[in-house]
């Protein structure tokens, strides 16, 4: 903030002279002209005019009290009761006595008495007024969010704004979010939450002393930062995230910040935050504290996923999306069997080739799209279960990945008891993977939800045990008939000690919980044979076969009838 006023000090001003006499207006013009840029109305309704028009850029009006159509009273009036207009400041021109304290009370910031003063006295009064104005947007209380006495988002953008037009100056734009901030709320309460949001933008508060700029709360949890633009702005981020970051994660709190860094392209202040919106929307999924600068890259990436979402219905239709199928084998036998399989997205796009699940699933479940597919994708894996029970005479199981948005469709229960029917096949035959992260969205739902499957005799499955946030006391709420424990245990588990009995004791849990563990992931033997040392009884993963076409998975199953009689 300092190095704008710095910069603006080196500007001139826009100062509107209001007076009825020519004269007057010529004289003050005159003392003022070298310093400021000034414009002259000769009666109060020409003067709102210009005023509303040059809302962004004026400075100052001084105002003569007495002038036909609208009197200088009536104008400080209007102008005092006016959201917008009420930060320019206005100093009165007065000859009588007693209009000096009326004009005060009625806002005016000084007054200049007729016959002027010296030139110097009068040029002293209007640059402090003016500076006085320009300190107090600083202050203004009306202005400010009650919790955290930042900014409240409509004055910190149309503040912003005014500055960008003033000044011209390259700004960054930085935007912070908590992540799962609801769940924060939910667990400790809002008092807590609302403690957060304080110690934060306390936070930043200080921050932005040392870098100037200014800032806001945006929505519930998040923040907005508008600053001088500095080339070494990821430098002092990352101090300011090291020195905080400790005290927030001792009480589980990580932050996301977006960052748009001023490249020189003269963006408004509104896509500059969208840009820093974007960059801090991609850290979503991340649990720890963590930046992200918005560049090119992430703009085209951008168009991309505006790509795919405008493909999809097209691809629906011409069958781009391809269920493909990757075996789940029992191990708690001599010799690993062939016991369901898992219904995986592929999406053979005509242009970009074989898209996977990871780039298109997330996006498609921020816009809602997801629960089209998925349906098309329980149609295809209840359809596929069908014609492998015709032509082989058993019935191997399938699970379904259930998306979080799922979790909210009313009609959920129905519609796959409608797929569930229309094939002849039983509740167990169509397995429901449902995602542990799920459970941060809306703890209460999914419990109902999931209630409500399970009582209509679906069989679920949580996927990716522990890569989320929710506590134990989840496994106590929500009643789940399997347990998949999440990849990255898998992956790590033989690097060392800890990494493997971190995930013996999450099959201690399922054996409490009385549900079958699946591991996923599995790639070697040795992770393999660990698993089955500590009694998982289900594993899936490239070490038995990747995801494969039905044509190819039919060999897997051929195979497991010439080994067993089924
Ligand atoms: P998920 O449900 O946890 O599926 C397991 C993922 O792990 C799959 O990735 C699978 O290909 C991969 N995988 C299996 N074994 C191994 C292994 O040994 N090593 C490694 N590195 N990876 C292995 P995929 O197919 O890319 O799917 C990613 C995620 O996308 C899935 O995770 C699931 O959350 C989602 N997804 C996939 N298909 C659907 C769908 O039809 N609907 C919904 N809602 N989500 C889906
Ligand atoms: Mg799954
Ligand atoms: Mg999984």
């Amino acid at each position: 903030m300092q190095e704008l006023l710095e910069r603006r000090k080196g500007l001139k001003r826009k100062i509107l002279i209001v007076d009825d006499e020519a004269i007057e207006r010529e004289i003050l013009g005159y003392m003022l002209s070298d310093l400021y840029e000034i414009s002259f109305a000769d009666n109060g309704r020409i003067a709102l005019d210009i005023i509303k028009q040059e809302k962004l850029t004026l400075s100052l009006v001084i105002l003569d009290l007495h002038m036909p159509e609208l009197d200088g009273y009536s104008l400080l009036e209007i102008l005092r009761a006016d959201n917008e207009l009420r930060r320019i400041p206005a100093i009165v021109l007065t000859s009588e006595k007693g209009a000096e304290v009326k004009s005060l009370q009625l806002g005016a910031a000084d007054f200049i008495t007729k016959p002027y003063d010296a030139p110097d006295v009068i040029r002293a009064r209007v640059q402090r007024s003016i500076e006085l104005a320009e300190d107090s947007i600083i202050i203004h209380e009306t202005e400010r969010d009650e919790l955290t006495g930042l900014f409240n988002k409509e004055y910190f953008f149309e503040y912003g704004k005014r500055l960008d037009y003033q000044n011209q100056l390259p700004m960054d734009a930085i935007v912070l979010d908590i992540n799962r901030f609801h769940i924060i709320n939910e667990l400790y309460g809002r008092n807590y939450g609302d403690s957060v949001l304080k110690k934060i933008g306390g936070y930043i508060h200080e921050s932005i002393q040392d870098t100037g700029g200014l800032a806001c709360r945006f929505e519930s949890n998040g923040f907005c930062i508008y600053l001088p633009h500095s080339p070494d702005l990821n430098e002092r981020l990352e101090k300011h995230i090291d020195k905080y970051k400790n005290i927030l994660e001792k009480q589980n709190i990580s932050i996301r910040i977006g960052v748009y860094s001023d490249d020189g392209s003269g963006l408004g202040m509104e896509q500059r935050f969208d840009r820093a919106r974007l960059a801090c929307q991609k850290l979503r999924n991340n649990y720890s504290t963590s930046y992200r600068v918005y560049n090119d890259e992430l703009h085209s990436k951008e168009l991309h996923s505006e790509r795919l979402i405008n493909d999809m219905d097209k691809a629906l239709a011409e069958k781009q999306f391809v269920v493909f199928y990757q075996p789940k084998y029992n191990i708690t036998g001599d010799i690993p069997r062939l016991t369901s399989a898992e219904a995986l997205i592929r999406w053979f796009h005509p242009e970009f080739g074989m898209v996977s699940p990871g780039e298109f699933i997330s996006l498609f479940e921020d816009n809602g799209l997801i629960r089209k597919l998925d349906k098309y994708v329980w149609n295809e894996a209840a359809a596929q279960i069908r014609l492998w029970k015709e032509k082989y005479g058993f019935c191997l199981p399938v699970s379904v990945n259930v998306s979080r948005v799922d979790i909210f469709d009313q009609m959920l229960g129905e519609t796959l008891e409608r797929i569930v029917t229309a094939n002849g096949l039983s509740h167990e035959n169509l397995l429901l993977e449902i995602t542990e992260s799920a459970y941060s969205d809306n703890s209460l739902k999914l419990i109902d939800t999931v209630n409500k499957l399970r009582a209509r005799g679906f069989k679920i499955e949580m996927d990716d045990f522990g890569s989320g946030y929710s506590s134990l006391n989840m496994l106590t709420s929500l009643p789940i008939d399997a347990l998949k424990l999440d990849m990255k245990f898998i992956r790590n588990m033989c690097s060392n000690r800890k990494n493997l009995s971190m995930v013996g004791i999450m099959i201690e849990i399922a054996r409490l919980l009385e549900v079958p563990v699946i591991a996923e992931g599995v790639e070697t033997q040795e992770q393999m044979e660990k698993l089955k040392d500590y009694g998982c009884d289900v594993i899936q993963g490239y070490y038995f076969s990747k995801p494969l076409p039905p044509a190819d998975f039919e060999k897997l199953i051929e195979k497991e009838l010439n080994e067993t009689s089924y």
